[in-house]
């Protein structure tokens, strides 16, 4: 068993935890090949366009903590993405019931003179003035690269002006210079939620903890919340939209699973360990094959094995009629899936039972953690597709695009402009999405039908933009660039 980490500032990055690698260009069964001969981490980039920063994880997911004020001690780019995260935040709370707010943040604006003489005296100020405007239960104080390479002592200051605030202040420690998987980002953050979590007085015995991220909104917890209670099974949702103290007793809970295996990953392993909580990582419940799979994990772990089978007899019997409908309309159909590979594999479990050919799947990064056993699954299921592992190298999309010519994206905000520029429909998957469990495969399939019904917006567009990469480009291999040492 690993050793707690909870004691250190800083949790590891994912490519030194867990060997985590973000270039890749080949064929699924060629990353199978590799991860299992330990070969993936030679692959590099030669060149890279862009690159998402782990920081944006802590800052948006603790955005949508409830009552808590974000203090971003940074220059003030690096919190660019908070008002995008309002309008998420805003449509989480609006499903949930809760009074629509604003995300509230602070950005001590890090500058030239802060970066010689240390930043400390700024974040000081920034808590205080977050108490005194907003009184709120939780501050978050989100490092960036300029106080991590300064080497401001984040929590010192902390520890200094904790006493005289009430707020529950948790630093949450990101440089983005220091992992160039994202996913590290998700570790900050619950590594500092860890911290707050308490010793559990009595244990909730059939309630699971569900940790879930910001991209899986309310519709699909409704979806999970119907198909256990059937089993007596309660769920507590963790960490969004959720108060401190319920943060705070998180491990009350008798056992933990979730609907991303990319974000619980290092949480768990550390939420076990503390507090003796057991913990399932299933792939995410997407599609009949996968949500039987997350089912059977999470009814195991209350011991509820029999009673979740007929859940599943029933809910197959039930959706079958409908199912059969969409197939038939989605029949020779050619998809391109891009997001997270935890969320591109689990849909593309999805497609494959709709008979969807899966040309590309699309993930940021990859570990064999929560890769490696939905791509075998998937392998005996459907033939050889390309897997494309990149963090945000929007050059290589484009030529992929190009090469397969899909007749839909299945993806999220990241790929979706760039689809449409290149005249592919999307069928998008926004914060308000409905795809888990059965209903969401049902309801996701007949969002698929739709865009393929209407692709005259795709059309038109690509008829009228120009695309920025020469045209040469798109007659390269896409992976030129992905290779030993980059070569
Ligand atoms: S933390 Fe670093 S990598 Fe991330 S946005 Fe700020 S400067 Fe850029």
């Amino acid at each position: 068993m690993a050793n707690l980490k909870l004691h250190s500032k800083i949790v590891p990055s994912r490519e030194e935890r867990l060997n985590t690698i973000v270039a890749f260009g080949g064929s699924g069964e060629e990353l199978v090949k590799n991860a299992k001969k330990g070969c993936l981490k030679q692959q590099e980039r030669g060149f890279s366009q862009a690159a998402a920063c782990a920081e944006m994880m802590p800052i948006c997911n603790s955005a949508m903590l409830d009552g808590n004020v974000v203090i971003a001690h940074s220059p003030i780019g690096c919190s660019a993405m908070l008002p995008m995260i309002s309008l998420f935040n805003k449509l989480g709370r609006h499903m949930r019931g809760l009074p629509l707010e604003n995300v509230r943040s602070i950005s001590t604006n890090l500058g030239e003179h802060d970066v010689v003489y240390g930043g400390t005296q700024e974040l000081e100020k920034a808590i205080i003035e977050a108490d005194i405007r907003h009184n709120p239960p939780v501050i978050t104080v989100i490092t960036s690269c300029a106080s991590g390479i300064i080497g401001d002592d984040v929590d010192a200051a902390v520890n200094r002006i904790q006493p005289g605030v009430k707020a529950t202040i948790i630093p949450l420690h990101c440089e983005g210079f220091r992992s160039g998987a994202v996913a590290t980002g998700y570790d900050a953050f619950l590594h500092g939620l860890l911290k707050v979590i308490e010793k559990p007085g009595e244990r909730k015995k059939d309630t699971l903890l569900i940790v879930n991220p910001l991209s899986i909104s309310r519709p699909n917890e409704v979806e999970i919340e119907r198909l256990l209670n059937k089993i007596g099974i309660n769920v507590q949702w963790f960490p969004l939209f959720t108060n401190i103290s319920n943060i705070k007793k998180a491990s009350e809970v008798a056992g933990a699973t979730t609907l991303c295996p990319l974000m619980s990953n290092y949480f768990f392993r550390e939420f076990e360990q503390k507090y003796d909580v057991p913990f399932a990582e299933p792939p995410m419940p997407v599609g009949i094959e996968f949500t039987d799979w997350w089912l059977r994990d999470a009814a195991k772990l209350l011991g509820k094995e029999k009673e979740i089978e007929k859940v599943i007899e029933d809910e197959h019997a039930r959706i079958k009629p409908e199912l059969e409908d969409i197939k038939i309309q989605l029949k020779g159909k050619k998809a391109y899936i891009g997001f997270n590979l935890a969320k591109s594999l689990s849909l593309q479990s999805l497609l494959v039972e709709l008979g969807i050919d899966t040309v590309v799947t699309t993930g940021f990064e990859y570990s064999d953690d929560y890769g490696l056993a939905p791509l075998e699954n998937l392998k005996s299921r459907c033939s050889d597709f390309t897997v494309h592992i990149g963090n945000f190298q929007h050059f290589e999309w484009a030529n992929l695009f190009n090469r397969e010519k899909p007749d839909v994206l299945v993806g999220g905000l990241e790929l979706g402009g760039w689809a449409l520029r290149q005249g592919i429909p999307v069928a998008p998957v926004l914060p308000q999405t409905f795809f888990t469990g059965y209903e969401g495969a049902l309801s996701y399939g007949k969002d698929i039908v739709k865009s393929l019904k209407n692709p005259s917006f795709a059309k038109n567009l690509a008829q009228r933009v120009k695309l920025p990469y020469r045209k040469e480009w798109y007659s390269e291999n896409p992976f030129k660039y992905i290779g030993v040492n980059g070569q």
